[in-house]
């Protein structure tokens, strides 16, 4: 079955420029032209959502809100280069990757598609290690059989960690990693990292994560 594509966007010639480009890259497409409009589409058949940051109704920080309380889809911020906005909002809300309008096409179906293949992909392979169980099917992180409730990103950020056990990761790979080209600031990792600490020590006295002084985190091997 074709990948289905959530367009929320209120600009009509980037709407049926995009839905063009995009079904005839192969995948189904459905629109929305506002906020409220796309949390009534939205729905688990989606394999990824673009989202236009200033929409009626409801913007796109709200919406992508709503959409982390039940999904982890992939989420392409849309913005214009003029908007201002608070990065750091929304990649705490969850969003995976933005792109800049006027965008080029061809990246922006590159990115989707690498979205829904790493998104295809996690979901395939879930990784046991010690007392730290990371099951990428479902987005949950756990030890000792008690889930830790991480936010997507937190996810990202412990699961990337873990698959690279014994290795010390700088911030900047672990922003690479886990936000793409989404532009964060190193203390964006700093924040979730203390975040992944203290929902651990909720449920276990393991120091999982080491700060590695002037470097990076790592993950030892069980
Ligand atoms: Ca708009």
């Amino acid at each position: 079955m074709n990948d289905k594509i959530l367009i929320c966007e209120d600009e009509e010639n980037i709407v049926s420029f995009l839905k063009t480009e995009l079904e005839f890259e192969g995948f189904a497409v459905e629109v929305a032209q506002d906020g409220a409009e796309a949390m009534a589409k939205f729905s688990a058949e989606f394999s990824l959502v673009l989202l236009d940051i200033m929409l009626p109704e409801k913007n796109g920080l709200e919406c992508l809100r709503e959409i982390r309380k039940t999904s982890n889809v992939p989420v392409i911020i849309l913005t214009a280069r003029k908007e201002v906005y608070d990065k750091v909002a929304f990649l705490t809300a969850g969003a995976d990757d933005y792109v800049t309008k006027p965008f080029d096409t061809m990246e922006l179906i590159a990115r989707i598609k690498r979205h829904i293949l790493r998104q295809k992909t996690a979901a395939q392979s879930p990784v046991p290690s010690g007392d730290l169980y990371i099951n990428a099917d479902a987005y949950r992180a756990e030890i000792s059989g008690k889930d830790l409730h991480l936010t997507k990103t937190e996810f990202e950020i412990l699961r990337y960690l873990h698959n690279n056990s014994g290795k010390v990761k700088t911030r900047e790979e672990i922003i690479g990693a886990v936000f793409g080209d989404f532009y964060g600031e190193s203390n964006i990792v700093d924040a979730n990292v203390k975040n992944i600490r203290a929902k651990i020590a909720r449920v276990s006295q393991a120091q999982i994560i080491e700060t590695v002084r002037g470097k990076g985190y790592v993950i030892h091997h069980a």
